[in-house]
């Protein structure tokens, strides 16, 4: 098991989860991204789960599907505009 997935199953057990609509268990948090994006693309590096895209160079997009909350993008971030927010 990786680091990642054993933190994510952690997590899980101290109820950070909840059930999506498609019946998967994920993070009650997520990433947000706020206004002044650089498009650095730093996040994007970071992120375990390829949850990050930056599109068309403007903006990081999260997937809210694939983002399990672990705040890694928003340590990184040197603008300091990415949030973890709850769902
Ligand atoms: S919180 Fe974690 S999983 Fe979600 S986008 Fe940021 S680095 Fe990726
Ligand atoms: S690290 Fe911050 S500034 Fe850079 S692309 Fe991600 S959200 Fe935008």
């Amino acid at each position: 098991m990786t680091g990642n997935k054993a933190s994510f199953l952690l997590r899980c057990v101290r109820k950070e989860c909840k059930e999506n609509k498609k019946g998967y268990f994920m993070s009650k948090y997520i990433a947000v991204v706020g206004k002044n994006c650089v498009a650095c693309g730093a996040c994007m590096k970071v992120c375990p789960r390829s949850a990050i895209e930056v599109k068309n160079g403007v903006k990081a997009v999260v997937d809210a599907d694939l983002c399990v909350g672990c705040g890694l993008c928003v340590k990184t971030c040197p603008a300091g505009i990415l949030e973890k927010k709850e769902r």
